[in-house]
């Protein structure tokens, strides 16, 4: 699928999107396509083949591989199948997430502590190893991981969340410098509040919750999934070739009030 008038920004290339059903991870999904990729969609949700499927009617190829990302052995089958069915992988966005548990540290679970950095953090480490494996033996890649401005600050009640999404930035540094001369570029997008499912059941989870978070945001409203996908195809595209280890904040100078 092209966007007509122009080559696209990834044309040719393949893609893999985790957490592609909805949200952040559907917009990046229809770009990349849009801009010229072939796209794996992986989600937890069966609606990720829906997204597969309206890529194939608009033209474009795409599939939808159902995986958790926290199990080794179905992200290792995940990035396989994309190198099998489409023959390279050349860009990734491990993007699947989840907000999980919301306390005050003294009074927090230790599973809900444990599953949202499960998901969060080992989950992007998983995606992160299988998807290194094949872009160094080609030789060439660029990885995006999620992180969110929770990254860079405190958010109270969130703690395993904002821990997650610390760690993430950690893996995305010390990736990118461990593969500064494999030709693999390793990034981080920090999204600030953008209007997803995630933010709306979180939204709709405290009353109030919804006027705190637009009047955190400098300019009043909640960023849109497509805004940070731009970003994102872009990490992943060759204009940004010496761009390798950035945390590239997507969040209107939220986290710079
Ligand atoms: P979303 O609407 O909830 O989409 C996330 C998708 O990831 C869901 O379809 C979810 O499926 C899937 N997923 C969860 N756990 C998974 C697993 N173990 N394996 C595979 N897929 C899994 O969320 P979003 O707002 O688009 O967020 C996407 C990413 O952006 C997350 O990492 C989030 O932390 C980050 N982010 C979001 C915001 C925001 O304001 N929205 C801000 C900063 C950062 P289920 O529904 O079944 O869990």
């Amino acid at each position: 699928m092209r966007t007509a008038g122009r080559p696209g920004l990834v044309e040719g290339k393949v893609a893999l999107v985790t957490g592609g059903a909805r949200g952040i991870g559907r917009a990046v999904a229809r770009l990349f396509a849009a801009e010229g990729a072939r796209v794996v969609v992986c989600d937890l949700l069966e609606e990720g083949e829906q997204v597969a499927e309206e890529i194939r009617r608009a033209g474009g190829e795409a599939v939808f591989v159902r995986a958790d990302v926290t199990r080794e052995p179905e992200v290792e089958a995940l990035v396989a199948g994309a190198v099998e069915r489409f023959g390279r992988l050349d860009c990734a966005h491990n993007n699947a997430g989840i907000t999980g548990g919301m306390a005050a540290v003294q009074d927090l679970a230790l599973h809900d502590f444990e599953q949202t950095l499960r998901v969060n953090l080992l989950g992007v480490f998983l995606c992160l190893k299988h998807e290194l494996r094949v872009m160094q033996r080609q030789g060439a890649g660029a990885i995006v991981n999620t992180s969110s401005g929770s990254g860079l600050i405190a958010t109270p009640g969130l703690a395993p969340y904002c821990a997650s999404k610390h760690g993430v930035l950690g893996l995305t540094k010390t990736a990118a410098l461990e593969n500064a001369r494999t030709g693999v570029r390793v990034n981080a997008v920090l999204p600030g509040s953008i209007d997803t499912p995630m933010l709306r059941e979180a939204m709709d989870r405290s009353p109030g919750m919804e006027k705190m978070i637009r009047a955190s945001v400098p300019s009043g409203r909640l960023g849109t999934p497509e805004e940070v996908a731009e970003a994102v195809v872009w990490l992943c595209s060759d204009r940004a070739s010496l761009v390798s280890g950035a945390s590239l904040l997507v969040d209107g100078a939220t986290v710079n009030r």
